[in-house]
Order: C-alpha cells, then structure tokens, then sequence
C-alpha cells in the first residue's frame, strides 16, 4: 500500500488513521492554509520574489540563510522498497537544501504543538527518498506568523538508513486496526473512527454517575481522580472539534443562532505584545507590569 508521507507518523501509532484518511479528504482550515503556503513559498521562490503571507516569508527567510548549494522546493519524492520495487511511501518535503543535506517541512501554528523531526517518520522517509545512503537531517520550520522556528533531527547517518527503513515500512504495512491512545485527540480522521467515537460519547456524559454525589458536587477520590482527568480531556478535545465543524458550517453559508444572536466569523489584526527582553535590555522595566500569582498544573513522571 503506497502511504503519503504527511500520515506515516499517525500510522505508526494508528493503521486505521490511513484507511480513513484515504476516504476522507482533509479540509481542515490550518491544512488549508498550509496548502496556500506551500503554492506562495513555490512561487516566490522561482520568481526571486517575497511571500505575500507572512508565514510564507518567514520560510523563504529561513530557506534562504541556510547553507547549500542548491534548494528544490515541493519536489514530489518516491520511497522505493529496494527488495520489491513497491513505492511505500509518497510525499513532497517542502524542501529538499543539498549541501548539508536537510528535507524539510513547514507548519502554521503554534511551534510547540509538532514534536521533535526525529519522530517525524514521513520526514524522514522523505529524507531517506532524496539522500538515503548520505547523511542527512530532518527538519520543521514551525511558522508562526513572521517567525520561523527551524527544528532539527540529529545527522542520519548511512549506517542508521536500514533501520530506518524497516521502521517505514512495519508502519506503512500495519493493518487497519484502531489503536486509541493520546494520539487520537490530534488524529485528523477521529470524528470518522468508530473507537474514537464510542470513547466521545462516554466523555460526553461528562462525568461518570460514581463522581456524582449531587447536581454539583462531585465525589472525588485518588481511584476516581485519574479516569476524571482523562474525561475531561476528553470532552476538551470533543467540543475542539466541533467548534472547528461548526465554524466550517458557518463558513460555507450555514446559520448558527444562540439565544437571539447569530454567529459572525471575521478576522481581526494580531494582538500586539511587547517585547520583554527588548524592554528589559533596555532598562525600561518600569513598562513591564507583573500581574498576581496564580496557580499552574504539571504533570511529573512518578518516581519508582
Ligand atoms: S482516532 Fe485514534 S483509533 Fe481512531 S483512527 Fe485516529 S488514531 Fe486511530
């Protein structure tokens, strides 16, 4: 089965993901606009040109301060199984800089959210496509309105490109089974899969009858208190989604009214911030203001 390079990292996790995303096309407005990104970076690029968006600029910036000796961009790229001739995987990198040699990809949003490049698996089948058998680095460039934030995988070397590609292909030929776990809250096709689905419905009863002790107060115990945090995640992640739907629906023409008032979607200006190491670099940090202490939750590893 030949997979595009954008779902290997999710199968790897999930087989199902790929069987449902093959049926379901992405239309998601961040996917959207990485698509526009990708056309601006391709375009500016072969016309010596500056991107229109600022996401787009800030990976021509990026693309353009790195050493090499040569740049394709949106190159369409084939991993083929040696043994068989079977193409495994499919994708385009977003770019491919030889020099140091580097496939890269870039993302909007917020840089944080991506993961490390050396857990990218169709980054790095896209990598092993263009340069396998020299050494070569995975890289993101998170973009983040004018920022780019470039995120590199340590050096693959030759030696490590047949593990590599054995990893590639168990993913790429894992059957369409559900596999749920913490990835499932960021699988594009989870409001299609059936697991994720009934795991919805129970989160969306809220909260378990054996929390309840009354309409408000919930009996809250060290056996309970975990199976509570995973609901309410959950239930995060449900109502995430469909906000997103109902936006979409919005979007295409559709009407949502709430208590005598319709929705209106717009777009506004970014917010400005300041820039607190510039204030402070410059002793003027009688313009910072320090709010009240609040209180934050993490999350540790237990001890043994
Ligand atoms: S929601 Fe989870 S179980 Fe379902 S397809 Fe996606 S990753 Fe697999």
């Amino acid at each position: 089965m030949r997979i595009r390079s954008s779902l290997l990292s999710q199968i790897d996790k999930c087989g199902l993901a790929a069987e449902l995303s093959s049926q379901h096309a992405e239309t998601s407005a961040s996917a959207e606009r990485s698509r526009l990104i990708r056309t601006e970076v391709t375009r500016a690029f072969h016309v010596q040109d500056r991107g229109a968006l600022p996401e787009a600029e800030a990976a021509l910036a990026w693309l353009r301060g790195e050493p090499s000796t040569a740049i394709k961009v949106g190159e369409s790229l084939d991993l083929v199984d040696q043994e068989t001739g079977e193409v495994l995987v499919s994708g385009r990198p977003g770019a491919l800089l030889f020099g140091p040699n580097l496939a890269a990809a870039w993302k909007c949003g917020n840089p944080m959210g991506y993961g490390e490049p050396e857990d990218d698996l169709g980054l790095i089948a896209m990598g092993l496509a263009a340069f396998g058998g020299q050494p070569f680095q995975a890289c993101y460039v998170a973009l983040d309105g004018l920022q780019a934030f470039p995120r590199r995988s340590p050096v693959f070397e030759p030696a490590s490109h047949a593990g590599l590609f054995a990893r590639i292909k168990a993913a790429a030929g894992r059957p369409p089974v559900a596999c749920p776990g913490d990835w499932c809250g960021a699988c594009r096709c989870n409001v299609y899969c059936p697991a994720w689905k009934a795991r919805a419905e129970v989160a969306l009863t809220v909260l378990p009858k054996e929390m309840r002790a009354g309409p408000e107060k919930l009996e809250i115990t060290n056996a309970n208190s975990g199976a509570l945090m995973q609901r309410i995640k959950d239930v995060e992640v449900a109502a995430k989604l469909a906000r997103e739907q109902l936006k979409a629906f919005v979007r295409g023409g559709g009407e949502c009214i709430l208590d005598g008032k319709r929705m209106v979607l717009g777009f506004c200006e970014g917010k400005e911030t300041p820039d607190l190491s510039a204030l402070k670099a410059a002793g003027l940090t009688q313009y910072i203001k320090t709010g009240e202490p609040y209180e934050t939750s993490t999350w540790r590893s237990i001890e043994p």
